[in-house]
């Protein structure tokens, strides 16, 4: 239940909380916690090239070869894979 970077201290007492164990802070040696994130493609700037679709685990951003592609909010998970495979830097980060 300390286990889980993403969720942080508050998931790791959330989890304590349902478990009835005491709280501790999560294990720092398993990642570090961040704010979640979401990704955001700049409409104008995209050239349709594919490659953040296929760098997608979640199948998240959706598009035609040679127009816009765009990302499905809810799907995305904020785990930044796409931004490398972009060759126009048009993705970015935005906290949710
Ligand atoms: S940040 Fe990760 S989950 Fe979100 S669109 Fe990019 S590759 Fe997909
Ligand atoms: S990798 Fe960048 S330019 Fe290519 S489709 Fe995705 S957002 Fe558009």
């Amino acid at each position: 239940m300390d286990r889980c970077p993403p969720g942080g201290d508050a998931g790791a007492r959330a989890l304590a909380h349902v478990l009835h164990t005491p709280a501790l802070p999560y294990d720092r040696s398993r990642g570090t916690h961040k704010r979640a994130t979401v990704a955001r493609i700049v409409e104008a700037d995209c050239i349709g090239c594919t490659k953040c679709i296929q760098a997608c685990p979640v199948d998240a951003i959706i598009g035609g070869a040679k127009h816009m592609h765009v990302v499905i909010e809810p799907l995305c998970t904020g785990c930044d894979l796409c931004l490398p495979a972009c060759p126009v830097d048009c993705i970015e980060m935005l906290a949710v």
